[in-house]
C-alpha cells in the first residue's frame, strides 16, 4: 500500500473490516473467531492512542503556554475558545431541534414496536440511568471543584481526568513564563523535545491505523443488532445523521467565511482524524491525531492547538448535543407527548450542559441523555427505545465532535494571528517513508 494517501488506506481498512465482518456473520464460528483473534488488535490500537493522550497534553500544553509572550494572550484565547464552543454547541442543538420537530420521527413508531423495544432493552437502559445518577447527585460547583487535582500523578493515571491534567499543564506553563529565562530554558527545551518525540509516536501509531480500524469495524459488524431494528428506528437515525451532516456544512461555512480557507483544504487535513473518530467512537482516543493534523496540516500554531483541542475534546461535543436534542424529542414523540416551547428551550440549555459533562468515550452521550430527559419530564425508559442503534450514531456524532474542535481551533488561531501555512505542504508526507 506504499504511496497511497493515509486517508485512503484507513478507508480501505474500514471497508475491508465491514466486508470481513459480514462474511464472518455467515459462519457459526464467525463471531467467536472475530472476538478472539481480530477484536484484540482493535483494542490494542485504541489503547496505543489513549496511551499517549496524557503525555501529549502535558508536553504540548506546557510548551504551548510557555511560548506565549505574556499571560494576557492566554486569557484572550481562553475567552474566545469557550465563547466559540458555546456558540457552536447551541447551533448544533438548534439544528437538531428544528429537524426533529419537522421530520417527527417519533410519530412513525407504532405502539407495538415501542413496547417491544422498551421491553428488550430496559435492563441496559437502567444501567445508564444509574451512571447518570452519580453525575446528578453532585453539587452545582462540583465541576469546578473537580478541575483542580490534589495529586498530579493520580490525575494523570486516568484518561477521564483530562481537564485536571490540562489545569496542571496550564498552571505549570504560566509559572514557567514567570521564571527567569536562565532557569526556565532547560525545562522549556526538555518539553520541546519531549513533544517532538510524542508527535513521532503518533506518526508511528498511524502507520497501524488501517489495520486497527479493520479490526474495530469487523468486530462491530459481528456484534451489531439485526437490520430490522434499523428499519424500525430508521427515521430517527436519518434525523440524527441529517443533522450531523448539516452541522458539518455549518463548520465548512465557518472555514470559508471566517477562517478564509477552502473546505477542500480543511477536509483533506482533518479527514484521517474524522475516520478515526468514526472507527473508535471516542474523541479522547482521537485527540492525538486531531492535534497532529491541525498543527502540521492545517497550519494552526501549537500555542493555540495545544490549548484549544484538549479542552474541546473534553467539553465541546456538538454532535453529542445535537443527538441528545433529537433523541429527547424523538422519545417524547414516541410516547405521544407534546413538548411546548419552554421545554424545548430547556432542552437547548440542558443538552448544551450535558454535552459539556459527557466524557469523550463511546456511549457517554447516552448516559448524559438521562439528565436531558429528566429535566424535560420525558420518560427515562425511552432510553431503551434508542439503545440498540446507539453505536453507529455514536460513531457519527464523534466525527462531528472532533470536526467542531478543529474548526474552533482554526477560528481562534485566525483571530489571534496564529494561523500560518501548514508545516507539511504535501499533506501525507510524514507517512510516506
Ligand atoms: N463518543 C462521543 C465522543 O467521544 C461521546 C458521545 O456522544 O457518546 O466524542
Amino acid at each position: 500500500m506504499k504511496g497511497i494517501a493515509l486517508h485512503w488506506k484507513i478507508l480501505i481498512g474500514m471497508v475491508l473490516g465491514v466486508v470481513f465482518g459480514l462474511i464472518m456473520t455467515q459462519f457459526d464460528f464467525g463471531k467467536e473467531f472475530v472476538g478472539d483473534w481480530i477484536k484484540p488488535f482493535g483494542k490494542i490500537f485504541i489503547n496505543s492512542l489513549k496511551l499517549i493522550a496524557v503525555p501529549l497534553i502535558l508536553a504540548s500544553l506546557i510548551k504551548g503556554v510557555s511560548d506565549l509572550k505574556d499571560i494576557s494572550q492566554l486569557s484572550i484565547m481562553g475567552g474566545r475558545t469557550i465563547g466559540l464552543y458555546i456558540i457552536t454547541t447551541v447551533v448544533a442543538v438548534s439544528i437538531g431541534l428544528f429537524l426533529v420537530n419537522t421530520i417527527k420521527p417519533g410519530e412513525s413508531i407504532s405502539d407495538q414496536t415501542r413496547k417491544e423495544l422498551v421491553a428488550q432493552n430496559l435492563d441496559k437502559a437502567n444501567k445508564y440511568k444509574q451512571q447518570a445518577e452519580i453525575q446528578k447527585s453532585s453539587g452545582p460547583l462540583s465541576a469546578l471543584e473537580d478541575l483542580v487535582p490534589s495529586n498530579i500523578v493520580n490525575a494523570a493515571s486516568n484518561n477521564r481526568n483530562m481537564l485536571q491534567v490540562i489545569f496542571f499543564a496550564i498552571f505549570f506553563g504560566i509559572s514557567l513564563i514567570l521564571v527567569p529565562e536562565k532557569k526556565s530554558k532547560t525545562v522549556k527545551e526538555f518539553f520541546d523535545g519531549f513533544n517532538e518525540v510524542i508527535l513521532k509516536m503518533i506518526d508511528l501509531i498511524m502507520l497501524a491505523a488501517p489495520y486497527g480500524v479493520f479490526a474495530l469495524l469487523a468486530s462491530l459488524v459481528v456484534e451489531s443488532p439485526s437490520i430490522d431494528l434499523f428499519k424500525a428506528l430508521g427515521w430517527y437515525a436519518i434525523t440524527v445523521i441529517l443533522g450531523l451532516f448539516l452541522l458539518l456544512v455549518f463548520y465548512n461555512l465557518l472555514i470559508i467565511l471566517i477562517v478564509r480557507k477552502k473546505p477542500s483544504f480543511f477536509i483533506n487535513g482533518i479527514l484521517p482524524a474524522q475516520l478515526l473518530a468514526f472507527s473508535t467512537s471516542s474523541s479522547a482516543a482521537t485527540l492525538p491525531v486531531t492535534m497532529e493534523r491541525v498543527t502540521e496540516h492545517l497550519g494552526v500554531e501549537e500555542e493555540v492547538s495545544s490549548f484549544v483541542l484538549p479542552i474541546g475534546a473534553t467539553v465541546n461535543m456538538d454532535g453529542t448535543s445535537l443527538y441528545q436534542a433529537v433523541a429527547a424529542v424523538f422519545i417524547a414523540q414516541a410516547f405521544g407527548m407534546h413538548l411546548g416551547i419552554e421545554t424545548q428551550l430547556g432542552i437547548i440549555l440542558t443538552a448544551t450542559l450535558a454535552s459539556i459533562g459527557s466524557a469523550a468515550v463511546p456511549g457517554a452521550g447516552m448516559v448524559m441523555l438521562v439528565i436531558v430527559l429528566a429535566q424535560a419530564g420525558i420518560p427515562e425508559a425511552g432510553l431503551a427505545l434508542i439503545f440498540a442503534i446507539d453505536r453507529p450514531l455514536d460513531m457519527m456524532r464523534t466525527i462531528a465532535n472532533v470536526t467542531g474542535d478543529a474548526t474552533v481551533s482554526m477560528m481562534v488561531a485566525k483571530s489571534v494571528g496564529k494561523l500560518g501555512d501548514p508545516k507539511i505542504k504535501n499533506w501525507d508526507d510524514n507517512y510516506k517513508k
